[in-house]
């Protein structure tokens, strides 16, 4: 099923555009305009929304109230939020951070800028909930922080194995050198890829026959593609 997106916003043509926008993406949507509205919805039994979609200006009840609201409730507190906002001082952001919102995009924004940020907290949400992953030669336990290649245990440092998670929870996609050092060493790293060639070569050694299931991807990055339908 795919995923469900409440917007929350007052303004009719805005509110209308992300419709069209998200539902062309094959998701799908429901608009509250106002905060009373969105906490009915959000709160109906056995449609909770996979992510909100939040204007902080609105009439009633303001998005940073309706925010604290949905994050008191034990059904919707860890609905993923985006705040969409006029105000762009720091101090702004960070509250609306500090209430418990996920991200926020400063209006006006572009279409394929929100799609993005869209995609990236409903990948992470896909990706919570998988505690697996699993083909016919490699398990890769995200919760134990186990892996093993033909039945045999991988023994991996922290950071190799945190690349073989997002490899693994990016199975059959590209992974450019860029996506790693944000999603494993985090985006304060700057140091040069060759950290993450290092760390690559050597997660293949330890893999053995498995390590080929990490693909290079000459001049981008690498690619899992495991060892199904082989
Ligand atoms: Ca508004």
């Amino acid at each position: 099923m795919s995923h469900y997106i409440l917007i929350v916003e007052d303004e009719e043509d805005i509110a209308e555009n992300l419709r069209y926008n998200l539902e062309r993406e094959r998701y799908r949507t429901r608009i509250a305009q106002s905060g009373e509205k969105a906490l009915r919805l959000a709160l109906e039994k056995k449609r909770t929304p996979s992510l909100i979609l939040l204007d902080l200006m609105l009439p009633g009840m303001s998005g940073i109230e309706l925010c604290r609201r949905l994050r008191r409730e034990p059904t919707t507190k860890d609905i993923p939020i985006i705040m969409l906002t006029a105000k762009a001082t720091e101090a702004d952001k960070i509250s609306g951070l500090d209430i418990g919102a996920d991200d926020y995009i400063t209006k006006p924004f572009s279409v394929k800028e929100l799609l993005a940020r869209v995609k990236a907290v409903l990948r992470r949400v896909d990706s919570e909930t998988v505690q697996k992953y699993e083909d016919d030669r490699i398990t890769v336990d995200f919760i134990d922080m186990r892996a093993f290649c033909s039945g045999e245990e991988v023994k991996l440092t922290r950071k190799e194995f945190a690349l073989l998670t997002y490899l693994t929870k990016n199975t059959s996609r590209v992974a450019t050198r860029q996506n790693l050092l944000d999603n494993v060493w985090g985006y304060s790293y700057f140091g040069d890829t060759r950290t993450l060639d290092v760390h690559i070569r050597r997660l293949r050694q330890k893999l053995g026959e498995c390590g080929k299931s990490i693909e290079t991807v000459v001049g981008v990055g690498y690619r899992f593609v495991g060892f199904k339908n082989k």
